[in-house]
């Protein structure tokens, strides 16, 4: 048996411990890990909280990133001693997660640590800055360069808009961090924001357009927020959407796109393709500043995972956690 977080579902509702997990009882996968560092995402908070119906398979294992260690490989690319990463691919929702011990998976979900990085560091960027990644990745596919104007990040405070904001800067953007805690402001300067915007300033009802304000957009919020940002992008820009920490919906019009020519860039982490992933692993380990990593992370054991849980759906987090499973 190895030590586990467990969500189990009996006639009360759901209910989670932590609780010894039997061997035989993990799901089919070619490779065996050992667990080493895990992470704290809104999802993990949904997943544990039950706020949202993120897992579809009890008992479950929540935790949908891990990095770790193989212990037992039968997929070409694997063998024992390796050290790995995973996010998503329905770990900790449909297959159980990362918040234990031991997981067994497809070796197809795994990625190679990233070289130049460790366990720790690939977790505290976890799925949350790997996400922020693949939302640059996109504003650049999209043609998008510091020369054409400012770059918003909401929910900047967060996991995703943290990392976010240090990598925007770090590439050269004069960033604008959105926040709903204007006591975080020094610390979203120190990671890099150029200008705090208040929440408030982006809810409520969205015009049509408004005035033209930034040429690339980070968005973890949805909703509303979301419908403020893109009726205040410039001509020609675009607006990675990532999160729905503020709703799923998005009460916006046609005008953004059918007038000034703005994109909105859908962004996916879970099913996300190898070679994205990679891609994105590796320009992290290279662009990142790992100064601003640690300074945005904090380690907790696997016994806090349940509180930083119920924080996180509350938005009380700030920046990104990181589980230590094992030493
Ligand atoms: P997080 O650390 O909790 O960050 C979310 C931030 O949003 C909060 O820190 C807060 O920032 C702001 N916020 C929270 N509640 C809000 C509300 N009701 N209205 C407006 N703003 C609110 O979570 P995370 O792990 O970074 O994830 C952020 C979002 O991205 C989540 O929705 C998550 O599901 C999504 N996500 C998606 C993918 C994907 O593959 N598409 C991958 C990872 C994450 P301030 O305090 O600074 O305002």
């Amino acid at each position: 048996t190895f030590r586990a977080v467990v969500i189990d579902k009996t006639e009360a509702g759901q209910q989670v411990a932590i609780r010894d997990f039997d061997d035989a009882d993990l799901m089919d996968g070619n490779v065996t890990v050992r667990v080493t560092h895990s992470t704290v995402n809104y999802k993990d908070g949904l997943a544990i909280t039950g706020k949202a119906p993120v897992v579809r398979r009890f008992p479950m294992i929540p935790g949908v990133d891990f990095a770790g260690i193989v212990e037992r490989s039968s997929h070409a690319e694997f063998k024992a001693g390796d050290a790995v990463v995973l996010n998503g691919w329905g770990v900790g929702e449909t297959h159980l997660g990362a918040y234990a011990e031991r997981a067994r998976v497809k070796g197809d979900w795994l990625i190679p640590l990233p070289t130049g990085i460790d366990a720790a560091q690939a977790m505290a960027i976890g799925t949350a800055g790997y996400t922020a990644m693949l939302c640059l990745m996109a504003l650049q596919r999209h043609g998008l360069t510091p020369d054409r104007g400012p770059a918003i990040v909401t929910g900047a405070a967060g996991g995703v808009g943290s990392v976010a904001v240090a990598l925007l800067s770090g590439a050269g953007w004069h960033v604008i961090a959105s926040t709903g805690r204007p006591q975080e402001a020094d610390y979203l300067k120190s990671l890099g924001a150029a200008e705090i915007l208040a929440r408030d300033q982006l809810e409520g009802a969205a015009r049509p357009l408004g005035k033209e304000r930034w040429a690339a957009g980070i968005d973890t919020v949805g909703s509303t927020t979301l419908a403020n940002v893109l009726s205040m992008t410039r001509y020609g820009g675009a607006v990675a959407a990532c999160g729905l920490a503020g709703g799923m919906d998005l009460p916006s019009s046609v005008a953004p796109f059918i007038l000034r020519g703005v994109a909105l860039l859908g962004v996916d982490s879970v099913m996300a393709p190898k070679a994205l992933r990679v891609e994105a692993w590796a320009r992290l380990a290279r662009e990142l500043d790992f100064g601003k990593l640690a300074a945005m992370t904090t380690t907790i054991p696997l016994d806090q995972v349940l509180d930083a849980a119920r924080d996180i759906v509350a938005g009380k987090v700030r920046g990104r956690l990181v589980v230590q499973v094992a030493p």
